[in-house]
């Protein structure tokens, strides 16, 4: 936290970001159904159970603590078909050289729902961007891309940057400042 109290605010204006990015993935821990309405901003639609992905799914799968279940699909335009998909993290190849890090090796795959063992990468759909956005890359998880957008929402609003995707933050200060979101969160 030194860089936070260094007095820099390129430093502090970081800070607050992770900490608005985190205060989501609280946020939706605890509280499914706000988790829900802002999944949905995105096109996503939360399900009960988690899917059951295949072994070799789910052995590529790369952990992320802040990502706690993979029950939530959108549909994904794949060669002109539109499919609905779970996002997961995963590698394109395997870690096998010292220096290897999931942040270059990392590949965000597109599970059909009703085909669990088949994987399709972000550049096969058509909509990917669509989908997640163009406010921030962080487009590894629907959880990770909300919290970016979620921390923009609250720290400067839907008027106080230049966004590419406004009407993302705009449905999410909408969501916010809705009885409904007061009653989930
Ligand atoms: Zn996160």
């Amino acid at each position: 936290m030194e860089y936070a109290l260094s007095g820099d605010p390129d430093a502090q204006a970081l800070f607050d970001e992770i900490m608005a990015h985190e205060l989501f993935h609280c946020l939706t821990r605890s509280h499914p159904d706000f988790r829900a309405r802002m999944y949905a901003i995105l096109g996503f639609t939360v399900v009960d159970e988690d899917y059951d992905f295949s072994q070799e799914i789910r052995e590529r799968i790369i952990s992320n603590p802040d990502v706690e279940r993979h029950n939530s699909h959108a549909a994904f335009d794949i060669g002109g078909e539109m499919v609905d998909c779970a996002v997961i993290f995963t590698t394109g190849r395997p870690f096998e050289q010292p220096g290897d890090s999931f942040f270059e090796l990392g590949v965000t795959g597109l599970v059909p729902v009703d085909d669990l063992g088949t994987m399709y990468t972000a550049e096969d759909a058509a909509n990917f961007w669509d989908v997640f956005g163009r406010n921030t890359d962080y487009v590894i998880d629907p959880e990770e891309t909300l919290a970016d957008n979620f921390a923009m929402t609250i720290l400067y609003g839907p008027d106080g940057r230049e966004y590419q995707s406004p009407e993302i933050i705009a449905a999410i200060d909408a969501l916010l400042k809705s009885g409904t979101a007061k009653a989930a969160a």
